[in-house]
């Protein structure tokens, strides 16, 4: 596409699904069977950590045993040949843009092969269990939880993902209901920096009337065609 050179790429749900991982649904609040305000709240860790711990500690395990599918490798095909500023924020937990070979990727929820030490505030790579109480590896406290962005909790780099917004030329959104606030800002904010806007999903969102162009269908079949026009 002419006249493009920074871009930025929203990836949720959908793109993972397709490997496997199942996600939080809006449609009925449950999360692999349990309420989302027991297993992804602030209050919910307070009130029953172990059954939190038990929760993440089951979610690393998928995510370990999960594979890129082929929308995570057309993304990191783009990501390694794509000269302009690119940055792929993610609402996956997962690391599979990661292992797919891609390396400008922002996770605004947090990751599940992360554990954040509530005492010292350092993060470390984590995937084995956080159910017994380890020792921070930073600091010794037994205060890891998982590194994930809870309801309630600011997501994060919202600095950063705005700053790459208003240099846009192109954003797309892929796998994502956009529906949640502040991703579903995201096209607002590129619009109003004049970037064209597309929107690659399943089916269309509550969010479609404000992209340019919608394209309907699986990530792992729109994802590598896009990719192939824009390597052209
Ligand atoms: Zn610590």
């Amino acid at each position: 596409m002419d006249g493009i050179r920074n871009i930025v790429i929203l990836t949720g749900a959908g793109i993972s699904a397709e490997s496997g991982l199942r996600t939080f649904r809006a449609d009925d609040g449950l999360w692999e069977d349990h309420r989302v305000e027991d297993v992804a709240s602030p209050q919910g860790f307070r009130r029953d950590p172990e059954l939190v711990q038990r929760f993440y500690d089951a979610r690393r395990e998928n995510v370990i045993a999960a594979q890129p599918n082929p929308a995570h490798a057309a993304l990191a095909r783009l990501d390694e040949a794509w000269e302009g500023e690119l940055l792929i924020v993610t609402q996956n937990i997962d690391d599979l843009h990661e292992r797919a070979g891609a390396r400008r990727v922002l996770h605004m929820h947090g990751e599940a092969l992360s554990a954040w030490c509530l005492a010292c505030d350092a993060r470390h790579r984590w995937t084995g269990t956080l159910l017994e109480g380890p020792p921070c590896p930073a600091c010794g406290e037994a205060a890891l939880r998982p590194d994930i962005v809870w309801f309630g909790e600011m997501p994060y780099r919202m600095d950063e993902i705005f700053a790459a917004l208003a240099r846009a030329d192109l954003f797309v959104s892929i796998g994502t209901s956009g529906a949640v606030y502040p991703a579903a800002g995201f096209v607002q904010q590129a619009k109003s920096a004049r970037a064209r806007t597309l929107e690659l999903n399943l089916e269309r969102s509550q969010g479609s009337a404000w992209f340019d162009e919608t394209r309907l269908g699986p990530a792992s079949e729109l994802v590598p065609a896009w990719v192939e026009e824009m390597l052209g």
